[in-house]
């Protein structure tokens, strides 16, 4: 089997993002860059219960097709839905190697009220999210070309994630250690958003505080 190693590395994150609620039943789909910079992924089949995988249904995907299309080198299943979108990720952002698209509860909520951008409220937020985290300006249906699109016009170079509006989440990074950081700090930034939000008027951080935390960001991605 090709690629073993990488294929348990997206097979374990995926145990782990339902483990921790982060997801449910076949919810979300995961890839892992198999070269720095290349253009052959593992990821996720589509519509499958996550607690049902097995490490052979890792798919290997190559996308180097300049026309856009992509295709599976090694798998029985059918590629995620969402295969468009991580190609378009990987396209932007040479520096990613690792994406996780779930359906968490907290920033998935929070892109149904708020417009454009995840406001700057933690340290840890700026320091390991970047910013600004940006929350998708229209609706597109899952799993379309039209929302792979939306999010490469979307997508910036300074944050490690983004809300896609009535629909959940991305976190990535460059390996899916990173990525899965990138989903629980969303996450957890949500959540205090939310629940700060509940008990009164938030103070934000300030112009300077997100300038030296952009900094400390790109020092440490
Ligand atoms: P897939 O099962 O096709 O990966 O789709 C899940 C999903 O979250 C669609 O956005
Ligand atoms: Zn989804």
């Amino acid at each position: 089997m090709l690629y073993e190693e990488q294929k348990k590395i997206v097979f374990e994150a995926a145990k782990k993002l339902l483990a921790k609620g982060l997801t449910l039943g076949s919810s979300g789909n995961l890839t892992l860059r198999t070269e720095k910079k290349g253009t052959k992924m593992i990821g996720t089949p589509s519509g499958k219960d996550i607690e049902d995988y097995m490490i052979d249904d890792m798919l290997v995907i190559d996308f180097s097709d300049e026309s856009g299309k992509f295709e599976v080198i090694e798998g029985n299943l059918t590629a995620s839905s969402e295969t468009y979108l991580h190609m378009a990720i990987y396209k932007a952002r040479k520096d990613v190697n690792a994406i996780i698209h779930y359906h968490p509860v907290y920033s998935t909520a929070i892109g149904l009220v708020l417009e454009d951008s995840l406001p700057a409220i933690l340290d840890d937020q700026v320091f390991f999210l970047g910013h600004p985290i940006v929350i998708t300006s229209e609706y597109n249906r899952s799993g379309s070309t039209e929302l792979a699109k939306h999010i490469s016009e979307v997508i910036n170079k300074t944050s490690l994630a983004i809300i896609i509006r009535n629909h959940g989440s991305l976190g990535f990074g460059k390996n899916m250690r990173r990525a899965f950081l990138s989903c629980e700090l969303l996450e957890k930034t949500a959540q205090i958003y939310f629940m700060a939000n509940m008990m009164g008027k938030i103070k934000f951080l300030d112009e300077d505080a997100i300038k030296m935390g952009k900094s400390i960001f790109k020092a440490l991605k």
